[in-house]
């Protein structure tokens, strides 16, 4: 609650924590592997994010596809959902969904029991986005096209209530026209952020809107991430083959002395030298001069090689979305639940508040995904 500033709903906000860990067993019972690393993430405010065994997204979608196998459950591809229809535009029930396939073929598909949305967020779609917040439209984004929130405009054509929709997340990602971005920001114990001038310029454990606007006013919008050969190491565990690509692309910069890293980066070298030596400085004496807590001012940056990557910031997460209440239905705007309509996920609203923090995400798309399936499979037409 407090890190999305109080403007979650604090029943919504309660049913995640309290159902985060059943989704995890879930997770486990349906063949997701994890590891036993525990770390703090970007944005995640404490140590208490963990990956899967295998790619951070493919290895949900690679468990779950098997069990859809499995269960015989269709999934149609290139199917493009582009109406949800409703017996009355505003009111009566959700009877099902207009799709489009590829080749220019209209289906119209009835619910048998209810209809879920699960379309994810408009972090892809930069007029939508730039409707919140003009600096947006400029960005370019990490998710991936589809992120257009098609459907969500879909659903506020039949009346569904929306709340949050200016909340936009961003994260570092690669500058523009540069093809393999390095990524190594991910363990916030392990780097700095510092600007053109080489200079740090932010806490590197803040909040992500905190380390938006942050990086936003440097010069060009631009930082370099710094770690050291440990550093390098542990970012292995999640981000080693874009790492590796980055690295024969040219993008990811490495050397065997602060100095020599800065020349290669074209930042001045004093400068450099200073924002590390400062920061190895505050492990030891447990005070950061920016403020980062005790708990990430673990790890000097002292192993050479030392490594850069150049980062600006990229529309990550939309944090706003349409209302649903407990059960993950949608309600309207007059406050009604709209029937034979769930939602869950990066399409609804009011559980990330103003902020998402790091690797909440997962915990929310796993268990509101799982409380609007049970509900609508109990919801017969
Ligand atoms: C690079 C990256 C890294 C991330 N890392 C993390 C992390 O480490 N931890 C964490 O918690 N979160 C992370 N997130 C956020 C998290 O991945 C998303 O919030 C989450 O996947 C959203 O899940 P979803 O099921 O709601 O939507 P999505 O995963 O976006 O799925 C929605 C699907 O609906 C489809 N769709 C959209 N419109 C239509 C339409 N009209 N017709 C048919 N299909 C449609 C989309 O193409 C997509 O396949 C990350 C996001 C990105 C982009």
């Amino acid at each position: 609650m407090a890190a999305g500033d109080g403007r979650g709903d604090p029943v919504l906000v309660h049913q995640l924590t309290e159902k985060a860990p059943e989704s995890v067993q879930w997770l486990k019972d349906h063949g997701v592997k994890f590891q036993d690393h525990i770390y703090q993430i970007y944005g995640g405010l404490y140590k208490r994010a963990r990956n899967p065994i295998g790619p951070r997204g493919g290895a949900y979608i690679k468990a779950l596809l098997e069990v859809c196998k499995k269960e015989d459950i269709p999934i149609l591809y290139n199917t493009r959902v582009v109406e949800i229809i409703r017996e009355h535009q505003l009111s009566g029930r959700v009877l099902g969904v207009k799709v489009e396939q590829k080749g220019g073929k209209t289906l119209y598909l009835r619910a048998t029991n209810a209809v879920v949305a699960a379309s994810g967020g408009f972090a892809a779609n930069d007029r939508l986005t730039a409707i919140s917040d003009p600096r947006m439209g400029q960005l370019g984004t990490t998710n991936h096209p589809g992120a257009t929130g098609d459907v969500l405009t879909d659903l506020i054509d039949i009346g569904a209530g929306t709340r949050g929709l200016d909340y936009i997340q961003c994260i570092p990602g690669g500058v523009p026209g540069e093809k393999h971005a390095p990524n190594l920001f991910t363990h916030v114990d392990r780097f700095l952020f510092v600007n053109l001038d080489g200079k740090r310029f932010i806490k590197e454990d803040a909040r992500r809107d905190v380390l938006r606007d942050a990086m936003l006013d440097q010069p060009k919008a631009i930082a370099w991430t710094i770690v050291d050969a440990d550093g390098f190491e542990q970012q292995k565990n999640s981000k080693g083959p874009e790492n590796e690509a980055a690295l024969k692309a040219g993008t990811l910069y490495y050397a065997d002395s602060i100095e020599d890293l800065a020349k290669k980066i074209g930042v001045p070298a004093n400068n450099l030298k200073e924002a590390v030596d400062t920061y190895n400085k505050a492990v030891d004496t447990n005070k950061d001069p920016l403020g980062r807590a005790e708990g990430v001012l673990v790890n000097k940056i002292i192993k050479a090689p030392f490594y850069a990557g150049r980062v600006t910031m990229k529309r990550h997460h939309t944090m706003g979305g349409v209302i649903i209440n407990k059960d993950a239905q949608v309600i309207d705007r007059r406050g009604n639940v709209i029937p034979g309509l769930y939602a869950a996920g990066e399409v609804t609203g009011g559980i990330h508040g103003t902020n998402r923090v790091g690797g909440n995400a997962m915990a929310d798309i796993f268990t509101y995904g799982r409380i609007a399936g049970v509900n609508a499979a109990k919801n017969p037409a």
